[in-house]
C-alpha cells in the first residue's frame, strides 16, 4: 500500500500533466507503486502494461493505416513467436513522429517511430529494432525494475529508448504521456542483454541480424551529420560505439550454417516504407522540454 508520503509525491510528479491527463496518470503510477511490493506475476504485467499502452495511444499520434498497422504487427508477430514462450498477445504499433525512436511497455506492446522506419533502409534493421524492444519484455527488464524500486523510486514507465536519451527532451515527451514524467532507465547490462536477444530473434525469425548494428551505425551517423535539430538528444546522450562493435562480435560467434540463407530485405518491407513516406506529414510537434540533468525525476 501506499503511505501519505508516497502519495504525495506521485502528485507532485503529476503535477505539470494536463488535469484530465493526471487523473489517469495517478492511478496508473499509484497502482504499480502499490503493486511492486511484490513478484508482480504475468497477470499483473499485462494488467499494468495495458494500463500504459492505452494511455500512449491516446496521447501519442498512432498511424491507423489498415495496411501499416497489418504489416507491423505481421513483422512483429514473426518475431515475438519465436522468442516469448509465455504466451503473451503482442501488439505493434507505428507512431507519427519522425524522431528516431521506439520503445516497449511490459505485457507486449511496442512502439516505433514512423521516423526510425524511414531511416532503417532494409527489413532487417528494421527487425532487429524490433528485436531488442521484444527482447526488455521477453526478459522482464522494467517489471524487476518496478519490484526492486518499490518505495523510493517510481520506474515504472517501462520505456526503453533505443539511443539511451532518456533525459533528453525528444524522449520526454513521449515518457511524460506514458508515465506522468516518471520513467526508468535500462542499465547498461539491460540493454546488451536486449541487443544479445535482438540478434537470436532476427536469427531465428529468418532474418539477418547486421540489422542490429547496421542501424545502430545509422543512428550514430545521423549524429554526426545533424548534431543540432530534432535530433539534439544525440549530443547529450550519444549512442555509444562499443555498442555497436559488441553486437558484431557478437554475430562473428554465431556458426556460419546459422547465417546462411538469412534474408536482409524483401518487397514487402520496401512496399511498406514507401506507405509510411506517402502518408501525410506527421503532426507538429510542441517544442521538446529542456533535458533534465542526470537523475533527474
Ligand atoms: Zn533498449
Amino acid at each position: 500500500m501506499l503511505d501519505s508520503v508516497q502519495m504525495f509525491r506521485i502528485s507532485a510528479m503529476t503535477r505539470r500533466l494536463p488535469r484530465s491527463f493526471r487523473a489517469a496518470a495517478l492511478v496508473a503510477i499509484a497502482t504499480a507503486v502499490a503493486t511492486s511490493g511484490c513478484a508482480i506475476n504475468q497477470q499483473r504485467e499485462v494488467e499494468i502494461g495495458t494500463d500504459y499502452a492505452k494511455q500512449v495511444e491516446q496521447q501519442l499520434p498512432i498511424i491507423r493505416d489498415a495496411e501499416i498497422v497489418r504489416y507491423i504487427n505481421l513483422l512483429g508477430d514473426s518475431l515475438a513467436r519465436v522468442t516469448d514462450t509465455r504466451g503473451l498477445d503482442w501488439s505493434f504499433a507505428v507512431v507519427d513522429d519522425m524522431t528516431l525512436n521506439a520503445f516497449a511497455i511490459p505485457g507486449g506492446f511496442i512502439f516505433i517511430n514512423r521516423g526510425l522506419v524511414a531511416k532503417a533502409t532494409s527489413l532487417a534493421q528494421v527487425a532487429g529494432v524490433l528485436g531488442h524492444e521484444i527482447g526488455h519484455v521477453t526478459k522482464r527488464h522494467s517489471v524487476k525494475q518496478m519490484q526492486q524500486r518499490q518505495g523510493t523510486a517510481f520506474g515504472v514507465a517501462a520505456v526503453c529508448v533505443l539511443t539511451d536519451a532518456c533525459n533528453s527532451g525528444a524522449a520526454q515527451s513521449a515518457i511524460d504521456l506514458a508515465a506522468g514524467g516518471v520513467f526508468s532507465k535500462f542499465s547498461r547490462d539491460d540493454e546488451a542483454e536486449a541487443d544479445r536477444e535482438g540478434i537470436e530473434t532476427a536469427i531465428r525469425a529468418g532474418i539477418d541480424p547486421n540489422g542490429v548494428p547496421e542501424l545502430f551505425q545509422l543512428l550514430l551517423d545521423e549524429r554526426k551529420s545533424r548534431p543540432t535539430g530534432v535530433e539534439t538528444f544525440f549530443i547529450s546522450h550519444p549512442l555509444e560505439e562499443s555498442r555497436i562493435s559488441a553486437t558484431r562480435q557478437l554475430i562473428a560467434t554465431v556458426p556460419p550454417e546459422r547465417l546462411r540463407g538469412l534474408v536482409r530485405d524483401n518487397p514487402a518491407f520496401q512496399a511498406f516504407k514507401r506507405r509510411l513516406a506517402a502518408l501525410p506529414p506527421s503532426p507538429e510537434k510542441k517544442p521538446a522540454a529542456p533535458a533534465k540533468p542526470p537523475g533527474a525525476r
